[in-house]
C-alpha cells in the first residue's frame, strides 16, 4: 500500500503545552506547521496538571520576582540545572501566563482581581497560576482555542483552515529521517487504520512527554512510553540527566487499580498535613541541612506561616518533592506507614468541608470516586509513584536546538531544566517559555537552510519494515515483556538505588532487549493495542537502559537520584553531566561532559554559605574572586 505523504515546514510531535505553544509560535512566524499526537487531540499529561503554573507574577506577595524564582529553581535543582534556562524560565514565565490570559484563560482571582498564585514545595512565595485543581485543562483549552483562532485566520487569508496549521491526532511517529546530518521527516502510522504515514519536513519539535511507563507505580498514562526520548537518541542526539527521576511523593495507594494517580501538592500547599500510623508530624524529622534555615521547627510556627509568611518559616510539608518522597519511604520501611503501604495525608481537620470542595474539587471527587473515601471527613492514604523525568534531550537553552540539525525539543521530552529535582509548578511554566523559542528556534533554522533536505526512501522502507515486524511474527508476548521492564525499573531502579542492584537490572534489560526484537502481535494493523506496546517498547527499554547506566554511574545523591551506597551530595558531582548516545541503535554510551560555570551576575544571587554547601572548592575560590 501507498505511504500517505504530507509535506510542512515544522512538525512538532505531541500536543501537550510544549507542543502547541511550539506549534503556535512555529506558525505566528508564517511556517507551514503540522500538530502530530499519539493520543486525541487535548489528551496529553498537561491536560491533568492540577496545581498550576510557577511564575513570579508577585500578585499574592509583592516581594516575589524573577532572581527569587531563579534562586528556588536552582535549589530544588541542587544545583545541577542548566542555569541559562533556569534563568530563562524565571525571567519569561509571568509574560507566559499574561499572554495565555490575553489569550482567554480564565485563572482563579485575588480579591483585588489580580492572578491569584497559590504556594508550593520549594517556592519561597505564593508563585503558582492556578484554576481550582484543573489548571492543565484550562491551559490546553487556551492553546487549543490559540489554535482554532490561528485557523480562522488562515481561512480569511488563504480559503483553508489548515492551511498553516493542522493537527493530526491518533498519529504515532515512530522514526525520524535525516539528509545527511540533517532531519528531514518523520515516520510514523495512524492508531486506527494501522496505515502508514510520512511528514517530509526540514524540522522537528519533539515535544513528547515522559517516560513513566517504565514503571508499575506512576501517575503517567499509556502515552508516556519515552518515545520522544528515544526518537532523539536513535537520530543522533544526546540525551542527558536521565538518572534524575521525580517521584511524587503522594500518588494514591489503594485500591491497587488506582495505585500512582496522582494526589496534588496543592493538597499540602493548602494546608494538609502527612502523618504516620502514630499520629506523628513527621516531615519535621526530614529537613535536610541544606535547607534547615527555610523550614519552620515547630508545628505553630508551620501553621502560623498559611496566614503570615512574613514572620514564619513554611512548613517541611512543602519541602521540595525528593525529600518528601523520600521520608515517606523511610516511614513506611521503619514500619509506621498506612495500612495500605502508604502515609496518611490529611486535610479534613485543617480546612472547613465546603473550603476543601471549592479549594480541591477533583481530588474531592478522585478519592470519593476511586476509593470511597471523603477527604472532607477523613485522611487520604498516600505514597510514592513515578511522575516525573528531569533528564531528556539535551538542547540549546535560547533555542530549544538538539545536537541534530533541524530538531528541537521541548516540555518534559528535554533535559537540563530542572537539574536533579523539578519544583512543583516549574512545568506548566517550561512548557510555555521553551515551547515558544522551541517554535521560534525551528522558524529561524528554516529561514537559514540554504536547501530543503529530501527524504530518503531507504529509510522510510526501514522504517515501514521495523514497524510490520510484529505483526509477521508470532513472538513474545508484549504485555509480559513490558510488566518484567515495569517491575524491574520499580524495584531496583526506583527510589532508592545501590549499585548491585542497578547491575541486576542492567542484566534484565539486556535481555529484555532481546526479547524486544522478537515480540510479536497477534491480529491485523487496525486498531490493535499489542502491536502499539510492541513498538512502543523499544523506546521504553532504550531509555530505561540510559536511565540505569547514568544511575550506576552517578555515585552520590543528589534530588531525584538516591543511592544508599553512596548517601550525601559531592560537589564534584554537581559538575558533571552524563550524556547518552547510540552508534548502533540498540547499545548505549555515557560520556561525563563538564556542567559550564554560572555566569557572575547570577552566582551573585546566591549567598556565600548557600553555594558552599553546592560547589567544590575551586568553584568558591572563584566565587570568592568575583564578590571582591
Ligand atoms: P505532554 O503534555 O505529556 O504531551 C505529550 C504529547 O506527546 C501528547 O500529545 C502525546 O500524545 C504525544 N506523543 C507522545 N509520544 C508520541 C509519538 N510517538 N508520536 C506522536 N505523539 C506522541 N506540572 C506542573 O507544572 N504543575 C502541575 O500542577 C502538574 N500536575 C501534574 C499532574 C499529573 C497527574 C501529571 C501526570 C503531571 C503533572 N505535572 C504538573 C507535570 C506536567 O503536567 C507535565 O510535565 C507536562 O504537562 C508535560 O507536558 P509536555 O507538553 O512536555 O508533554
Amino acid at each position: 500500500m501507498e505511504i500517505e505523504r504530507h509535506e510542512y515546514d515544522v512538525i512538532v510531535i505531541g500536543a501537550g503545552g510544549a507542543g502547541l505553544r511550539a506549534a503556535i509560535e512555529a506558525r505566528q512566524q508564517g511556517k507551514r506547521t503540522a500538530i502530530v499526537c499519539k493520543s486525541l487531540f487535548g489528551k496529553a499529561h498537561t491536560v491533568m496538571a492540577e496545581g498550576g503554573a510557577a511564575a513570579a507574577m508577585g500578585n499574592v506577595n509583592s516581594d516575589d520576582n524573577w532572581m527569587v524564582h531563579f534562586r528556588d529553581t536552582m535549589r530544588g535543582g541542587k544545583f545541577l540545572n542548566n542555569w541559562r534556562m533556569a534563568e530563562l524560565h524565571a525571567k519569561e514565565a509571568p509574560d507566559r501566563v499574561w499572554e495565555l490570559e490575553a489569550w482567554g484563560a480564565l485563572f482563579d482571582r485575588t480579591k483585588d482581581g489580580k492572578i491569584s498564585q497559590r504556594n508550593f514545595g520549594g517556592h519561597e512565595y505564593p508563585r503558582l497560576a492556578h484554576v481550582g485543581d484543573r489548571t492543565g485543562l484550562e491551559l490546553i483549552r487556551t492553546l487549543q482555542q490559540r489554535v482554532v483562532a490561528l485557523q480562522q485566520e488562515d481561512y480569511e487569508t488563504h480559503g483553508d483552515y489548515e492551511a498553516y496549521i493542522k493537527v493530526f491526532q491518533e498519529c504515532t511517529i515512530t522514526r525520524l529521517l535525516k539528509d545527511g546530518d540533517r532531519i528531514s521527516g518523520g515516520f510514523g502510522y495512524w492508531r486506527e487504520s494501522g496505515n502508514f504515514v510520512l511528514f517530509d519536513a526540514p524540522a522537528v519539535v519533539l515535544a513528547t512527554g515522559g517516560i513513566g511507563k517504565s514503571y508499575v507505580v506512576t501517575s503517567n498514562s499509556w502515552e508516556y512510553t519515552g518515545d520522544g526520548h528515544a526518537l532523539a537518541l536513535l537520530a543522533g542526539a544526546n540525551l542527558i540527566n536521565m538518572e534524575f527521576i521525580q517521584f511524587h511523593p503522594t500518588g494514591m495507594v489503594w485500591p491497587p487499580s488506582v495505585r500512582g494517580i496522582l494526589v496534588t501538592e496543592s493538597v499540602r500547599g493548602d494546608g494538609g498535613v502527612l502523618r504516620n500510623s502514630e499520629g506523628e508530624r513527621f516531615m519535621f524529622n526530614y529537613v535536610p541541612d541544606v535547607f534547615k534555615d527555610k523550614y519552620a521547627t515547630s508545628e505553630e510556627e508551620g501553621d502560623r506561616w498559611y496566614t503570615d509568611q512574613a514572620n514564619n518559616r513554611r512548613p517541611p510539608e512543602l519541602l521540595p518533592r525528593d525529600e518528601v518522597a523520600r521520608a515517606i519511604n523511610a516511614e513506611v520501611k521503619a514500619g509506621r506507614g498506612s495500612p495500605q503501604g502508604g502515609v496518611y495525608l490529611d486535610v479534613s481537620t485543617r480546612l472547613p468541608a465546603e473550603e476543601i470542595k471549592r479549594r480541591l474539587p477533583s481530588m474531592h471527587h478522585q478519592f470519593k470516586e476511586l476509593a470511597d473515601v471523603d477527604i472532607t471527613a477523613e485522611p487520604m492514604q498516600v505514597g510514592p509513584t513515578c511522575h516525573y523525568i528531569m533528564g531528556g534531550i539535551e538542547v540549546d537553552a535560547d533555542s530549544g536546538a538538539a545536537s541534530v540539525p533541524g530538531l528541537f525539543a521541548a516540555g518534559e521530552v528535554s533535559g537540563g531544566m530542572h537539574g536533579s529535582n523539578r519544583l512543583g509548578g516549574n512545568s506548566l511554566s517550561d512548557l510555555l517559555v521553551f515551547g515558544r523559542r522551541a517554535g521560534a528556534g525551528a522558524a529561524a533554522y528554516l529561514d537559514g537552510l540554504p536547501a530543503r533536505p529530501k527524504v530518503d526512501q531507504v529509510q522510510v522502507d526501514a522504517a515501514r519494515a521495523e514497524a510490520e515486524a510484529p505483526l509477521q511474527r508470532a513472538g513474545e508476548n508484549p504485555y509480559e515483556v513490558h510488566q518484567e521492564l515495569q517491575r524491574t525499573m520499580n524495584e531496583l531502579v526506583g527510589i532508592i538505588r545501590k549499585a548491585e542492584e542497578v547491575s541486576e537490572a542492567l542484566e534484565v534489560v539486556e535481555k529484555l532487549k532481546e526479547r524486544v526484537q522478537l515480540v510479536g502481535a497477534a491480529g491485523t494493523r487496525i486498531y490493535n493495542p499489542g502491536w502499539h506496546l510492541a513498538l512502543d517498547l523499544r523506546n521504553m527499554v532504550l531509555v530505561s537502559e540510559c536511565v540505569a547506566r547514568a544511575a550506576l554511574l552517578r555515585q552520590e545523591s543528589r534530588g531525584g537520584h538516591t543511592r544508599d551506597d553512596f548517601p550525601g551530595m559531592r560537589p564534584e558531582w554537581r559538575q558533571k553531566l552524563l550524556a547518552c548516545s547510540t552508534e548502533d541503535g540498540t547499545s548505549i554510551t555515557i560520556e561525563e561532559k563538564a556542567q559550564p560555570a554560572m555566569r557572575d551576575d547570577l552566582i551573585s544571587l546566591f549567598d556565600r554559605d548557600e553555594l558552599s554547601k553546592y560547589l567544590t572548592d575551586e568553584e568558591m575560590a572563584e566565587f570568592d574572586r568575583i564578590a571582591k
